[in-house]
């Protein structure tokens, strides 16, 4: 078994062993080059210390991404691989953060501290693959994600990892061992204990699975967005779900699908929770806020102009997708259609872009003031119902006759 690696991955290891380190591609490198993906990162650990790591490569090559774990990220080739020493973690008192990690000589006893089976397992060129716990057998065979040990015990050491099995299970299209799943679900409480950062941040992976659902399960679902009511109203959160994997895989708007139902308050509320970022934020609150949003069969252009008026066009196309997903209308999709047209044409959808300003209606005599901005807003209507075209003369005409209004 040979894995195509990365020039600038293979050259670190190759400098790593001529310093007589011991090293290794691990963890989702592995993992992807066994399914026939390529990697996204090139994931490196070592017998090496991180100060041997900095001596190595030079201090100005590396970036000291985590140094007390032994984490130093080299810069390569142009690009970036974190290298991290071999560790063991000890002592889970908060559920959340090991107490202190121990520096190891093996490479074994790292892949043993790691979460699942498939995500355990090391290359190099000269000893190949090293899968202590059947990784390979799970991903390719199998078609399971298994914990690394007892799960019980691992989701207690680190309850991030009870939603990492169904985010592992979602990307990967992999069955969830019985035996893990079985203690997932009965430790998922520990959820409770994880900071909002690192779950939004599997949250958000877990929505960006091609068809996520059937691994959402609802007791750990329910764990971290109580605001959905998974337990409560199943046959609600059933339904979300199905609208979940109707849409391409866009975490916003499928988080979004979720929220919907709960209303706009408590998606406010659990926005906060996950310290989502502002724009995701203001992103998911509309797409909630706008959700109830008809679908204008009788003049998609039109209704697709009024929207322009006031979002942005990515927040449109998302809310067009997420109200086709929860309706099956067709005419959402004809609503899409117009949007792309409307910003092909560049079609006038603001005030700002009227081919008329301010200056021009003072010059027809009308005053400075709030009139100027009503008559604009009322030009601009004019425009976004086709009324009159955004030429310089019509709109003139059309005010000479409406300054009054
Ligand atoms: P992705 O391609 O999604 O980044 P990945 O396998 O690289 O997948 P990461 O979350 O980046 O996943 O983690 C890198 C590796 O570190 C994992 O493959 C796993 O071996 C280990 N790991 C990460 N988080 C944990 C955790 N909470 N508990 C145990 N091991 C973990
Ligand atoms: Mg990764």
């Amino acid at each position: 078994m040979t894995i195509t690696m990365d020039p600038g991955a293979a050259a670190l290891l190759e400098a790593l062993h001529r310093a007589g380190h011991k090293a290794y591609l691990v963890g989702g490198c592995v993992r992807d080059s066994l399914a026939g993906r390529i990697p996204h990162d090139w994931d490196i650990c070592t017998s090496a210390l991180p100060r041997q790591v900095l001596d190595l490569f030079g201090e100005k090559q590396c970036i000291p991404t985590g140094l007390q774990h032994g984490t130093v990220t080299v810069k390569h080739q142009g690009g970036l691989y974190e290298v991290t020493t071999f560790r063991v973690e000890g002592g889970y008192s908060d559920g959340r953060h090991p107490d202190h990690v121990d520096f190891v000589a093996d490479v074994r006893e790292d892949l043993a501290r790691r979460d699942f089976t498939i995500n355990a397992m090391a290359y190099n060129r000269e000893e190949g693959l090293i899968d202590p716990f059947g990784g390979r057998e799970d991903l390719l065979v199998r078609h399971r994600v298994r914990a690394v040990g007892d799960p019980v015990r691992r989701f207690e050491e680190d309850g991030l990892r009870i939603l990492r099995l169904c985010r592992f299970g979602a990307k990967e299209e992999l069955e969830l061992d019985p035996a893990t799943a079985r203690a997932a679900m009965a430790e998922c409480r520990r959820l409770a204990c994880v900071s909002a950062e690192r779950i939004w941040q599997e949250l958000y992976k877990l929505l960006a699975a091609p068809h996520p659902a059937r691994w959402m399960l609802p007791e750990i679902v329910g764990q971290i967005l109580p605001w959905l009511d998974c337990a409560g109203q199943p046959a609600r959160y059933e339904a979300s779900l199905r609208v979940v994997d109707a849409l391409q895989p866009d975490p916003l708007t499928r988080l979004a699908a979720l929220l919907a139902p709960a209303g706009p308050e408590a998606a406010g509320q659990a926005l906060a929770r996950l310290k989502c970022s502002g724009a995701q934020t203001k992103e998911v609150k509309t797409l909630v806020q706008e959700s109830g949003l008809a679908h204008d069969v009788a003049s998609p252009r039109r209704a697709v102009r009024h929207l322009l008026a006031r979002l942005e066009p990515d927040t449109i196309r998302r809310l067009l997708a997420l109200r086709q997903a929860q309706t099956g209308q067709a005419g959402f999709a004809a609503m899409t259609r117009a949007l792309d047209v409307l910003l092909a044409e560049k079609a006038c959808c603001r005030v700002s872009q009227l081919a008329v300003n301010g200056r021009d209606l003072m010059d027809l005599g009308v005053l400075p003031g709030p009139a100027v901005g009503k008559l604009l807003a009322a030009a601009l209507d004019q425009v976004l119902n086709e009324n009159i075209p955004n030429e310089r003369a019509a709109l003139l005409g059309w005010l000479k006759e409406n300054k009054t209004i």
